[in-house]
């Protein structure tokens, strides 16, 4: 009898309950293979080196809460590495951007190796976006871009103060935290590191630093470039 689920959703209930919610986020189960091999899906190419040290106690693990599994052993697709990169609606600094990107590409590739399948992330509706894009296109790389929902607001804004949506020309209006919210969303998909432009005006410096906190929680390192006049480093 083969009692080895091949529903995803089973796969799934049970994956989460040996490697817990922590873990399951950021490396999901797909299928077992004819030859029992559990093939997982890790968001961050860091999680999927860390199940190539984890897959023994891991398989050790789930046989031991589920003997019919008679899992093999665990197959993490290598994922591509992701950078994102964070920053100021306005960075002028077009050359400080580029060293930047070229000194974050170098020590990646000096930790992972080369890898033409990698990632780029960034905000697309501002100016440095548009520039992480172009460099990452004559880098050979990929570059993903994200737009801010600016129709919508975030269950933070406060309801009773439609004063905080911010009015266009055409009378229509948009949520000013919207590019902030896109910040964290980013940061929720995943990412191998984070080039964090920082800028000189202490508010959204501070907005930044909030969010490299977060992104810290979620074990993800910066590389903090700092904008001439920018405040000090935070940590
Ligand atoms: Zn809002």
């Amino acid at each position: 009898m083969n009692q080895i689920p091949q529903e995803p959703s089973e796969l799934d209930v049970w994956w989460r309950e040996v490697v817990g919610e922590d873990v399951a986020y950021w490396v999901q189960p797909v299928r077992l293979d004819a030859g029992r091999r559990l093939h997982v899906r890790c968001l961050t190419r860091a999680w999927s080196i860390q199940m190539q040290l984890l897959g023994r106690p891991v398989t050790a693990r789930l046989n031991a809460a589920y003997p019919e599994l008679a899992v093999a052993g665990i197959v993490s697709a290598a994922a591509p590495l992701r950078l994102l990169v964070l920053g100021p609606a306005h960075w002028p600094h077009h050359g400080l951007l580029t060293a930047s990107l070229e000194a974050v590409w170098h020590d990646v590739t000096q930790l992972y190796g080369t890898m033409t399948s990698s990632v780029f992330v960034h905000a697309l509706d501002c100016a440095f976006g548009a520039q992480v894009a172009v460099w990452a296109r004559f880098a050979g790389l990929n570059a993903e871009g994200h737009a801010p929902d600016w129709d919508t607001c975030g269950p933070d804004c406060p309801a009773d103060d439609p004063e905080h949506r911010v009015q266009r020309a055409d009378r229509t209006t948009f949520c000013r935290t919207a590019g902030r919210r896109l910040n964290r969303q980013m940061i929720n998909l995943g990412a191998d590191m984070i080039l964090a432009l920082v800028p000189a005006d202490p508010a959204s410096a501070r907005r930044l630093a909030a969010d490299l906190r977060y992104a810290h929680a979620a074990q993800i390192p910066a590389w903090e470039v700092h904008a001439p006049g920018a405040p000090p480093r935070s940590s």
